[in-house]
């Protein structure tokens, strides 16, 4: 088995052939810091920080890096409303993201570059572009890419330019020739934040970004660009312009774009007041409901996050834990073999779902077989066998960055969430139950029947052992927290 990719510059599944050999170059469109990031902003980060981490575990040494956009129009706007500088608002929100991210246990890539440290960079990108006769400048101190330039625009985006556009211009920018051509730098305005150029005062447009950092951290041919497909057009088709005008060579082999998200049916937008904010996620949810909930969908299909997808993740991830927190107890004095044929199995499984474009999905589903697996192990009082197929899992996911969590801390974490939803106390459980023994005692059926019936009508399940009764809560809930 090798790895395949599907690749959109060919719109088909292809073999992963790195550049140089062993070794893997790969940049990611990071997050403009123009405001909190929300669940699409964690959807990107997790899906390139699965490639990444699935690259490495099967032997590529890989360099990753991811951008911040800390200057533009929209980061200007926030700032001037908020009345702050818009270079500290800017650092103040990538902090903030950086910490949710890592939350979600997205790992930081080799290098995070921003924007405004890469200035000179872009600079003499820009200047290079110009005496190659790729682009202008203008008499306000703009300069533009001149796509009628570049004879392959339009490839990746499969898209035919309409050459009955050319040459008209909207006059929207001045000095723009060609209303196809995008902003390389963008002449100051006043009270902005700009930079001294051979243009004037400015600042660099939003496109010549990547292809500088790009080039810059990775040279001229990497491996992997990534991104949202919403930034296929115009974004990576301008990127590829620039860079290939500058370099004459292959920017990048393949193009890798994550699907978006859409909130039950629709895409979030600022009008439909849908946004899910990462923040509000972390508070409500352990970050492994969020990963594992974002990384059950393919990474190429959109993702519709429906009401109560949450709790449904939320009872799967509590019925792994509880299943790995009795493990640890029966396993007690067992010592997990770390070569034993679970692994074998589990790895193989992992990496043939995986190197079929990361099939996050079937790997995801594999664990569930694992699951029931385990159950009939315990059954068959396996244990020795069962403490061996957890131990190879928790091995193998945490690729995915599954798994990896102490189970009675999230077994309690959820627990005492419930409780809180459904508003009762361990102590009135308790009481009940006792209450109910009682009854059991008198051989009351009735009456103890009816105690079982409010604790289940107020999400609390019993389950009769032979010498005590035990509770839990009821999840996924049901109509009692809508
Ligand atoms: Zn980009």
């Amino acid at each position: 088995m090798s790895l395949k990719v599907y690749n959109v510059l060919h719109r088909k599944k292809e073999d992963f052939i790195p550049l140089e050999n062993g070794k893997v170059k790969m940049y990611a469109c990071g997050i403009t810091a123009s405001g909190d990031a929300h669940i699409g902003h964690a959807y990107q980060a997790i899906i390139f920080d699965v490639i990444k981490r699935y690259l490495e575990y099967i032997g590529y040494d890989v360099t990753y890096v991811r951008n911040y956009t800390d200057v533009d129009d929209k980061i200007i706007l926030k700032a001037r409303e908020l009345g702050v500088n818009p270079t500290e608002y800017a650092n103040k929100m990538m902090k903030k993201i950086d910490h949710e991210l890592s939350q979600l246990l997205v790992e930081k890539p080799t290098i995070q570059s921003k924007a405004t440290e890469c200035i000179p960079d872009m600079i003499d990108f820009i200047k290079k572009l110009i005496e190659t006769g790729h682009a202008y400048s203008t008499e306000n101190g703009d300069v533009f890419f001149k796509v009628s330039s570049f004879s392959e625009y339009g490839k990746l985006s499969n898209r035919i330019i309409d050459d009955s556009l050319s040459g008209v211009r909207k006059n929207v920018e001045p000095g723009k020739l060609d209303d196809k051509d995008f902003a390389l730098w963008k002449n100051a305005k006043n009270d902005e934040i700009f930079w001294d150029s051979p243009w004037g005062l400015g600042r660099p447009g939003w496109h010549i970004e990547c292809s500088t950092m790009s080039m810059k951290y990775l040279g001229e041919t990497i491996d992997i660009h990534g991104g949202g497909k919403d930034l296929i057009f115009p974004h990576h088709e301008n990127e590829i312009a620039q860079s290939e005008s500058l370099t004459g060579k292959q920017f990048s082999r393949y193009w890798l774009h994550n699907g978006l998200i859409k909130v039950n049916g629709q895409k979030m937008s600022k009008s439909l007041n849908n946004g899910i904010l990462l923040e509000d996620l972390l508070k409500k949810y352990n970050f492994e409901i969020i990963r594992m909930s974002l990384l059950e969908n393919n990474y190429r299909s959109d993702m519709n996050v429906v009401d109560g997808m949450f709790e449904q993740q939320e009872a799967k991830i509590y019925m792994i834990y509880k299943l790995f927190y009795l493990i640890d107890l029966l396993g007690n004095g067992y010592k997990p073999n770390d070569n034993s044929e679970y692994l074998n199995n589990i790895d193989k499984k992992f990496r043939i779902a995986m190197d079929n474009d990361f099939n996050t999905s079937v790997a995801i589903g594999n664990i569930f077989e694992y699951v029931n697996l385990m159950n009939k192990m315990i059954n068959k009082n396996e244990i020795q066998e069962v403490v061996d197929m957890k131990n190879a899992l928790i091995k193998v996911y945490s690729t995915l960055g599954l798994l990896q969590q102490n189970p009675s801390k999230v077994i309690k974490e959820i627990k005492d969430k419930y409780l809180a939803l459904y508003d009762i106390a361990e102590t009135e459980i308790n009481e009940m139950i006792l209450n109910r023994k009682h009854y059991k005692d008198e051989k009351n059926w009735l009456e103890a029947d009816k105690i079982r019936n409010k604790l289940l009508e107020r999400g609390i399940i019993l389950k009769d052992g032979n010498k005590s009764t035990e509770w839990d809560i009821d999840i996924p809930p049901k109509v009692r927290i809508r």
